[in-house]
């Protein structure tokens, strides 16, 4: 079966002080029945990757360049990232679609080169409020899926995240049997295309957060959660936790 993943993406929240909530987190859940992963702002990576090991806890970039060095200001190589203790790279967030312009192709290039620096690569897709009223989600999904994945993707090497644009920091969630239907979609697309992609973990994100995490977590295909803002907090993101 899948791994069973909670990701907590912090944003761009979280000074040095932050850091005390991944101490709690850590002591409440020594041996959790999923793997734990925490992508905080990119100066924090290191002092928590330090802070964390030995624990259970992973600690992950929230975007990287497709290229190894260079000439490429305020960016970060994905080997950069390995370098100071990353396992992980969320990559094409819809807030990084939307606010950086980033297509399924530079997705998809930086996918690859987070697996040649042996991070794991979070790829993230979702459609906005307008396409799912058009009755695109589907071809949305499928279209974003094929384009961003890499060749090479495999249940190691990659965690694919459906985040709806209109369900992040809402408080607005799909149904189950919306949420159902894109992971069924994502599943069936990746098990054609790649040796072990019924083995790929699919993640669901949006308005995640204690009082429906368990609800999300019984839908076939939900093999555990990307989270933005209820995993600012250890008590809450270890809710989370508990119930996957
Ligand atoms: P919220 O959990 O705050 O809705 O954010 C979801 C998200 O974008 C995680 O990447």
């Amino acid at each position: 079966a899948p791994r069973k993943l909670a990701a907590g993406n912090w944003k761009m929240n979280g000074t040095l002080a932050a850091l005390a909530e991944i101490d709690q987190l850590v002591a409440a859940h020594p041996s959790p029945a999923c793997d734990v992963l925490i992508c905080p702002p990119a100066t924090l990576i290191h002092a928590m990757a330090t802070r964390a090991a030995g624990s259970v806890l992973r600690v992950g970039g929230q975007d990287c360049h497709a290229k190894t060095s260079g000439a490429h200001t305020g960016d970060i190589a994905a080997v950069e990232l390995k370098d100071v203790g990353a396992s992980h790279v969320i990559l094409g967030h819809s807030e990084r679609r939307a606010d950086h312009g980033e297509t399924d192709a530079e997705v998809a290039a930086k996918a690859l080169a987070a697996h040649e620096a042996g991070l794991v690569a979070v790829i993230c897709v979702g459609e906005t409020e307008a396409q799912r009223d058009a009755g695109q989600t589907l071809d949305v999904i499928a279209t974003q899926l094929q384009g961003s994945v890499p060749a090479g993707a495999t249940a190691a090497n990659t965690v694919i995240a459906y985040e709806p644009v209109w369900a992040i920091g809402t408080g607005r969630t799909p149904t189950n049997d919306q949420i159902a239907e894109v992971h069924a979609l994502m599943r069936d697309r990746l098990a054609a295309r790649f040796a072990d992609g019924a083995e790929i973990s699919l993640l669901y994100g949006g308005s995640v957060k204690p009082s429906n995490a368990a609800e999300i977590f019984a839908i076939a295909d939900v093999n555990g959660a990307l989270v933005g803002g209820a995993s600012l907090k250890a008590s809450d993101f270890g809710a989370i936790i508990s119930a996957l």
